[in-house]
């Protein structure tokens, strides 16, 4: 049992990340314990399939002794290197070799972070580099997507558009600009395909021509927007944007920190459509979120012109652990479980995923369903025809939350009503079928709650 001291320690020193510091004052933590597969079980000993695997980074599922082995091995052996001065690890070369030749097209340089944050921090460094190397530093314009989520570096964090990451910290900055999110359930445009499309090549033709088009150094978008409620483009969308970045000689950044390795079906996203970016950032599932990792892909081209910007001078960007061993240990073994049967499974049991969600569908409470692979969302409305949110004032979600814990499921659940599922690929039928009844459940149960019956009453 979990002792209440620990519960006070943890209000008293841990400051959580995103959280209301006085609203976590008051609930408390809940400390997991243990983990297998698909399965967490908490200090009370209550097992729960974790629908979300952990914050969608434990791709693998948890309990693989082969990647405990692998960073224990890493660890006894050489437990640190440096990448500076020249010196490197094997497991770091190995890693980089391995993921350039998965790769699309010429992404070939990999250069290794401690997470999502700074691989996303690490393009913007990269790219402003590359068009000083090209003469053209007047370039300093980057352009992001309405509810896109970059990471919470101050850099990062502005090209974020979610508002409480902006709001009391001074961002985003004059230089980082966004076009309205594809959101095809809630576009202005409507659901069709090709409109969304059109409308987004407009508002971003409108946007580069507002800024300059020989002011934008890149744009940047996730494959499928994740923390902004598990967003999925129309297929053809990025290609269709690439194309256009590709015109006007912008840089194109896939951020594929949550779609990356596995998580929509293959290991990049950004293969379902065909693209090959300038940049990739990846990180999660790369280690599957055994120890922290992170990687930016560099295609050959931007590469070359860093190389011969910098001549013999050193491009002057860098961290202790970049390139860590025992992280690259771990990112090995993760990629032969994944390419040992874990992908398969994943996509397998995301189909199940997509049809369990799907059978929902008629529940007053959905509004829509939608996800690719391993990765999906439930948005919930109270007027289906007038796509209402849940009311906000009782603070729904995180009621939908606990009511799900209750029920033995960890889910995600959006401030906006929106539930988000992104779970081991390892999941068995009996874990999905799990994920499924207990959200049923959940749901049928929060419609019984009188505010949200009676907005749905009307
Ligand atoms: N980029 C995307 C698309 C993400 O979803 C995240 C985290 O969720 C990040 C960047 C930041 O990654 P990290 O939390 O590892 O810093």
């Amino acid at each position: 049992m979990l002792s209440n001291s620990l519960i006070e320690l943890d209000r008293a020193h841990l400051v959580h990340p995103v959280s209301s510091f006085h609203g976590h004052e008051q609930q408390g933590v809940r400390v997991l314990t243990s983990a297998k597969g698909a399965t967490v079980t908490d200090a009370q000993g209550r097992q729960l399939v974790d629908g979300f695997a952990g914050l969608w980074c434990v791709n693998a599922g948890y309990g693989h002794d082969s990647i405990v082995e692998a960073a224990a091995r890493q660890m006894r052996e050489l437990p640190y290197a440096t990448a500076y001065f020249g010196m490197g690890s094997e497991s770091a070369i190995r890693l980089a070799a391995e993921l350039a030749e998965r790769a699309p097209g010429d992404l070939d340089h990999v250069y290794f972070t401690l997470g999502g944050s700074d691989a996303v921090d690490s393009t913007v460094r990269f790219i402003r580099y590359y068009w000083f190397a090209k003469s053209q530093p007047q370039r300093d314009q980057f352009i992001s997507v309405e509810q896109g989520y970059h990471g919470s570096s101050t850099v990062g964090a502005g090209l974020t558009a979610l508002p409480n990451f902006h709001a009391g910290f001074g961002i985003p900055f004059d230089w980082q600009h966004k076009i309205p999110s594809p959101y095809p359930y809630r576009n202005p445009v409507g659901q069709d395909p090709q409109a969304i499309i059109n409308a987004s090549l407009t508002a971003l033709k409108a946007k580069i021509e507002e800024v300059g088009a020989d002011r934008v150094a890149a744009f940047y978008m996730e494959p499928i927007q994740g923390s902004g409620g598990v967003i999925v483009p129309p297929k053809g969308w990025m290609k269709a944007i690439r194309n256009l970045c590709k015109e006007y000689g912008i840089l194109f950044v896939a951020d594929e920190v949550i779609t990356g390795f596995g998580r929509t079906g293959p290991l990049f996203a950004c293969t379902e459509d065909e693209v090959v970016p300038d940049f990739m950032t990846t990180a999660k599932g790369l280690t599957s979120g055994y120890v922290p990792m992170g990687a930016v892909f560099m295609a050959d081209h931007v590469y070359q012109v860093i190389a011969d910007g910098a001549g013999a001078s050193a491009v002057g960007h860098g961290y202790t652990y970049s390139a860590h061993p025992v992280s690259a240990a771990v990112g090995l073994e993760v990629l032969k479980l994944y390419e040992g049967g874990l992908l398969e499974n994943g996509i397998k049991a995301g189909a199940r995923l997509m049809a369990g969600l799907e059978s929902l569908k008629d529940h007053p409470l959905v509004g829509e369903v939608r996800g690719r692979g391993m990765l999906a969302a439930v948005e919930l409305v109270t007027d289906k025809i007038a796509k209402t949110p849940l009311p906000a004032e009782s603070v729904p979600a995180r009621r939908v939350f606990d009511r799900a814990w209750d029920n033995g499921l960890i889910i995600r659940a959006f401030a906006n009503g929106i539930l988000g599922y992104a779970p081991p690929l390892c999941c068995t039928e009996a874990d999905i079928d799990a994920i499924i009844e207990r959200t049923k459940k959940t749901l049928d149960q929060t419609l019984e709650d009188p505010d949200v019956r009676k907005a749905v009453k009307g």
